[in-house]
């Protein structure tokens, strides 16, 4: 089951055939691009100037590759010896202490708890293994009986944060974390920011669909994120972006079909059962891309509709593709989606 690859980047082919049908070719600083694997999916990363000399390429290479590193970890539960999958181990009430990127990590984890009442909650560790979307596969979907023992371990208040001592509590032993929908988002912002910090404030970092951009690309325009289409090799829009980040979930990447349904890898807490809406796919911008990951998911949860009265009651830039029973997606966005396309001079 291949991570939501939800969106790609298509800012050179866009912007060079911009360039070209103006007739000039602006000259681009060269830009350094740099891809590989990670966390489980591929990550792609572009530095406007950060190109043409092989001592700095390596510089930057060294730089993503260290971020990204460090989350995977930190934050894996594909790693036995990780921070995460060592508090999942800590079977007791005392306080666990952890970094500070983790720490940093659980509490917007628990700031998006709150703000949209559980829908996104990062205790749902055990029920994501017993629907088979986690570290080690299952055979065959949970019965009634073990859900609802397995919703008994799970609720985001049954964490307890504390920053003076950066440590997180247990209020059950039983609590295991998942960080699958809000770390990559994280992961994609240390690289972002770890790029400005450095000199390079033009850059496109993707990792597994969630992306976040500085200023322009290399031909000085928005960076042009395409948006796919569910279950299709076409897109569904592009979204032009400067100094943002965007993130999508959706069910048509990581699911698997079970006496003729789809189960969704969205694991509703409040039922500890995957999600049943036809939701295919929300996207959400944001100015940090671990909240947009993270509201993605969230929203995804909520489903079409108080999903989507939750973004327009918060002013969160939202698209929510819905399938239709015959086949295409009603498209949705949310007014704040629509200003950044207006903004951007876009439809
Ligand atoms: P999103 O839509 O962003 O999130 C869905 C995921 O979040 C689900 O798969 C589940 O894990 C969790 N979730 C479900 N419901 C909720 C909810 N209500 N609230 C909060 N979370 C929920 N995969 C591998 O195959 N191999 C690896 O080695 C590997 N390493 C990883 C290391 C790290 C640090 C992380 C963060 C993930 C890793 N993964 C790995 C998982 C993979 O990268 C993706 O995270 C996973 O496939 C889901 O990505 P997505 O963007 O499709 O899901």
């Amino acid at each position: 089951m291949l991570p939501s690859f939800a969106i790609r980047a298509l800012s050179f082919a866009v912007a060079a055939a911009m360039a070209t049908a103006c007739g000039s070719r602006p000259q681009a600083p060269p830009t350094f691009e740099l891809s590989g694997s990670t966390m489980g999916t591929r990550y792609v990363v572009k530095v406007v100037g950060g190109g043409g000399d092989v001592e700095a390429e390596r510089a930057l290479a060294e730089l993503v590759e260290a971020e990204l590193t460090h989350v995977d970890e930190l934050m894996s539960t594909y790693r036995a010896e990780s921070e995460l999958s060592r508090f999942n181990r800590h079977a007791d009430l005392t306080p666990f202490a952890v970094s500070e990127a983790t720490f940093e990590v659980f509490a917007e984890a628990a700031r998006i708890s709150d703000w949209t009442d559980g829908a996104f909650d990062i205790t749902v560790g055990p029920l994501v293994e017993a629907w088979g979307f986690g570290a080690s596969p299952a055979s065959a979907p949970p019965s009634d009986v073990q859900v609802e023992s397995l919703r008994q371990r799970v609720g985001f208040a049954k964490l307890q944060l504390d920053a003076s001592t950066r440590s997180v509590r247990k209020l059950d032993p039983a609590v295991e974390g998942d960080l699958s929908a809000i770390a990559k988002g994280y992961a994609v912002d240390r690289v972002a920011e770890a790029l400005e910090a450095a000199g390079f404030p033009r850059f496109m970092v993707e990792v597994g669909g969630e992306v976040r951009v500085g200023g322009t690309n290399d031909a000085g325009a928005p960076w042009r994120i395409a948006i796919e289409q569910p279950d299709a090799v076409s897109f569904q829009t592009i979204v032009p972006l400067v100094d943002a980040a965007v993130a999508t979930s959706g069910d048509y990447r990581n699911f698997y079909e079970w006496e003729g349904g789809r189960v969704s890898h969205t694991i509703d807490p409040r039922t500890g059962r995957p999600v049943e809406h036809a939701l295919a796919s929300v996207t959400v911008v944001s100015g940090r891309c671990v909240t947009a990951d993270a509201l993605a998911t969230a929203l995804s949860v909520l489903g079409p509709d108080d999903g989507y009265r939750f973004a327009v009651a918060n002013d969160v830039a939202a698209l929510m593709l819905t399938r239709w029973a015959g086949g295409g997606f009603d498209e949705r966005s949310t007014p704040a989606f629509q200003r950044l396309l207006d903004e951007a001079g876009v439809r």
